[in-house]
């Protein structure tokens, strides 16, 4: 059995996780900014979960954290980097202190937790790091921007982290869910509070369509659960899982269409190194 560290346990997908992870046996470090939120998850399978206080954008928290986990379990095998928040806003209406918030959460709190994990994983030469990112860190539509952004930073991240860290026996995954039925969109979801008029059409009309169907998204988190389960139990698990059958459209479109422009501009491409010497 396995000793995950997991982030943002509260509600949805990372709760789940934790549900799931402690109901097949494993020893969790179940983490929340408010650790009351998770005490009735953490209470039913004794010394095998750990409710433990984080925020991911507070260093010393992620260094407690992994500390516990040393202590309780003797290390960790899986960590599960979920907290996240979103940000609807056209490029022109964001707000700096939120845009540097979300980069603080989405992107630079799981670069603080996997640096804090790291020295463990490499002198035990093995471990799994599984990011939680999105269909939006793959395709960027509004008003999404700035949130995608800071998911793509996490692909490239989880990309080039998988390459650095294989020679260890240092797994990495990133998981893309499409959308999926949490209380991202009543609770993790801000807005920004400065609108531009000349938006409304298209990137507020974006907006309003988003949370209007935020109670009636197809995926369900316990599904993504199974799925991430599933995905720590294998010697060669994929870099990228895609999660959802809107993903899974989205993202073999986006990749048919890079495809046939980079085969249309192929001769534009090729037509800039020097002549052969
Ligand atoms: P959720 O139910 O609202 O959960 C978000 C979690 O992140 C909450 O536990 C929240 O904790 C936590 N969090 C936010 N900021 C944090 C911080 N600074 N430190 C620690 N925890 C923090 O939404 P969810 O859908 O399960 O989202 C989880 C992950 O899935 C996110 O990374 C999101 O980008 C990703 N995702 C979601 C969807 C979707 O459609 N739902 C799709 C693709 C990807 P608090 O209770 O303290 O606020």
């Amino acid at each position: 059995m396995g000793r995950w560290l997991i982030t943002g346990c509260s509600t949805g997908i990372g709760r789940e996780i934790a549900r799931a992870a402690l109901e097949s046996g494993h020893s969790v470090v179940v983490t929340a900014r408010r650790t009351e939120t998770v005490a009735d998850l953490a209470d039913g399978f004794g010394d095998r979960a750990v409710a433990v206080a984080l925020d991911v954008t507070d260093k010393d928290q992620i260094t407690a954290a992994v500390r516990t986990a040393d202590k309780a379990f003797g290390g960790i095998d899986v960590l599960v980097n979920n907290a996240g928040n979103g940000y609807l806003s056209a490029i022109e209406e964001g707000e700096d202190e939120a845009v540097r918030k979300l980069f603080d959460t989405n992107y630079f709190g799981v670069v603080d937790t996997i640096k804090a994990v790291l020295p463990g994983m490499r002198a035990r030469r093995c471990g799994h790091i599984i990011n939680i990112s999105s269909m939006t860190g793959l395709v960027a539509n509004p008003p999404n921007a700035y949130y995608s952004s800071t998911k793509f930073a996490l692909e490239a991240l989880t990309e080039a982290l998988a390459q650095e860290v294989k020679p260890f026996g240092i797994k990495v995954t990133a998981i893309e869910p499409g959308a999926f039925r949490t209380d991202w969109a009543a609770r993790s979801m801000w807005e920004s509070s400065t609108p531009i008029s000349d938006y409304d059409e298209n990137v507020g009309a974006r907006k309003t369509m988003i949370k209007e169907f935020a109670n009636h998204l197809p995926g369900d988190p316990r599904k993504v659960a199974e799925a991430v389960l599933m995905v720590a139990t294998l010697d060669e698990p994929p870099l990228r899982l895609l999660l959802g059958r809107d993903v899974l459209k989205a993202v073999r479109e986006k990749l048919a269409a890079f495809s046939a422009s980079i085969d249309d501009w192929e001769a534009v491409t090729k037509n800039v190194n020097f002549p052969k010497e």
